[in-house]
């Protein structure tokens, strides 16, 4: 890709626009005892305090889009700017070092429905949706599971029946992460039911304010509510919002579904990582555990596979950057992600005892209760961790593929 400003030139308008726009975020390592305390993965918040932060992350994503760093690779017909990733992971090095509000609202919608769309759309849905969800001005979610279709997804019964220049559709998804604020979603329905079960399918981008679309949140165990059932109860989709052809909806999901894994475990090499182990050394200093043998081997352990996860991501990037699919590497960072994940949890249950029982108000000990309570979700979402360890047997080991229950 030619780009038409050099790097030099790139970060130094990067680093003006952030100068002038948000505070550097000073110290990265916290000081025991000050500041938030949180670390929970599934925070506790009212709905009023998730639409406060939406909006916040809306308005800084559009002022982001707006100076030319919303969609730094994307093509400029959609409202990119066409430059080399390296380009985008400079922004990205560089925007950490300052406190913005969160992005988690765009997560599942630019790091896996939008490349979904830009693959597999028509041109009506690109041009109407790509440049809206990198403004932030539209929010995305994905509708994949039901409550008959989780791991085995290619079960799913929703069904889309078509009405001229129309689908209707009808049936539950469950599970649906953000669907609360989301705008669109990208929902896969059966079409062919009589067709074998991966072939009968077709990809959607639905409107989900469109009449007979009822969104229901779950709590999860964390307090929080940040997944929803959703309802669809005869909700008429044009025919130009299809993604791909017709009953090829397992390529588009596949499409999503690796984008999942890179988002989930390419973001951090696990808790570790991405809290730092400064930040757990603390932890056991201040509780008085340091000289703990068992604890000492637990944090080592976390320092260490944390290191391997980082080492096998940047292995993952250095394909894509090459051209090439990373495929199985995904599946070890989404797995290496939750096993750490566990091991911080178990080192931060030995470190605290009872303290992770009962909120006392001491700082930086009840508050892991969120992160330990979240763990089993990350190891559920985005493909759990057998269904993880079933692909690296078989496609990255080349072990023979486990005997199914219906053959
Ligand atoms: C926090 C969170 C967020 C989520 N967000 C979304 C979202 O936004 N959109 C969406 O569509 N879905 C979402 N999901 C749903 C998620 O994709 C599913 O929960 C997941 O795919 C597992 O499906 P299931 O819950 O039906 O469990 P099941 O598939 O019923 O699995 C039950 C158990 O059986 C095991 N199992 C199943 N098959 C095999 C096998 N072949 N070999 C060995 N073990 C197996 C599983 O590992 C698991 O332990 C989310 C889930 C969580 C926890």
């Amino acid at each position: 890709m030619a780009a038409t400003i050099s790097e030099e030139e790139f970060f130094a308008e990067a680093k003006a626009f952030l100068d002038a726009n948000a505070k550097p975020r000073g110290e990265q390592r916290a000081v025991w005892g000050q500041g938030s305390d949180q670390v929970g993965i599934f925070p506790e918040k009212t709905r009023e305090q998730e639409e406060a932060e939406v909006a916040e992350a809306k308005a800084w994503r559009q002022r982001v889009f707006d100076a030319g760093f919303g969609w730094i690779t994307g093509p400029a017909q959609y409202g990119g700017r066409e430059l080399p990733g390296s380009y985008e992971r400079a922004w990205q090095a560089l925007a950490a070092r300052y406190d913005t509000p969160p992005s988690t609202p765009f997560g599942i919608g630019l790091g896996m429905i939008a490349p979904t769309i830009l693959a597999h759309g028509t041109d009506v849905a690109r041009e109407r949706y790509l440049q809206a969800m990198y403004r932030g001005d539209v929010i995305a979610c994905q509708l994949f599971s039901e409550p008959g279709a989780g791991s085995d997804l290619a079960g799913l019964q929703t069904r889309a029946v078509r009405d001229g220049d129309e689908w209707v559709i009808t049936g539950q998804k469950v599970w649906t992460s953000g669907a609360q604020y989301s705008d669109i979603g990208e929902i896969i329905c059966r079409t062919d039911p009589d067709a074998p079960k991966h072939k009968g399918l077709t990809g959607f981008v639905v409107d989900m304010h469109a009449p007979g679309v009822d969104v229901r949140p779950l709590r999860q165990m964390t307090g929080g509510a940040s997944f929803n059932e959703v309802f669809f109860n005869e909700v008429r989709v044009p025919d130009d919002h299809r993604l791909g052809d017709v009953n090829q909806g397992w390529t588009v999901a596949l499409t999503t579904l690796m984008n999942e894994r890179a988002s989930i475990g390419g973001g951090g090499a696990g808790a570790g990582g991405t809290m730092g182990i400064g930040r757990l050394m603390d932890l056991v200093r201040h509780m008085g555990k340091a000289p703990d043998p068992v604890l000492r081997q637990q944090l080592a352990d976390v320092f260490v596979h944390t290191s391997v996860a980082r080492y096998t991501n940047l292995r993952a990037m250095a394909k894509m950057k090459a051209g090439q699919l990373p495929g199985p590497e995904l599946s070890i960072a989404k797995l290496s992600l939750t096993q750490n994940m566990q091991r911080v949890s178990q080192l931060v249950e030995r470190a605290l005892g009872p303290k992770i029982t009962a909120d006392t108000g001491e700082w930086g000990t009840y508050a892991w209760a969120e992160f330990i309570l979240g763990v089993p979700g990350m190891r559920v979402a985005g493909g759990t961790d057998e269904v993880m360890r079933n692909i690296i047997g078989e496609r990255v080991l080349g072990l023979p593929k486990e005997p199914r229950a219906d053959t």
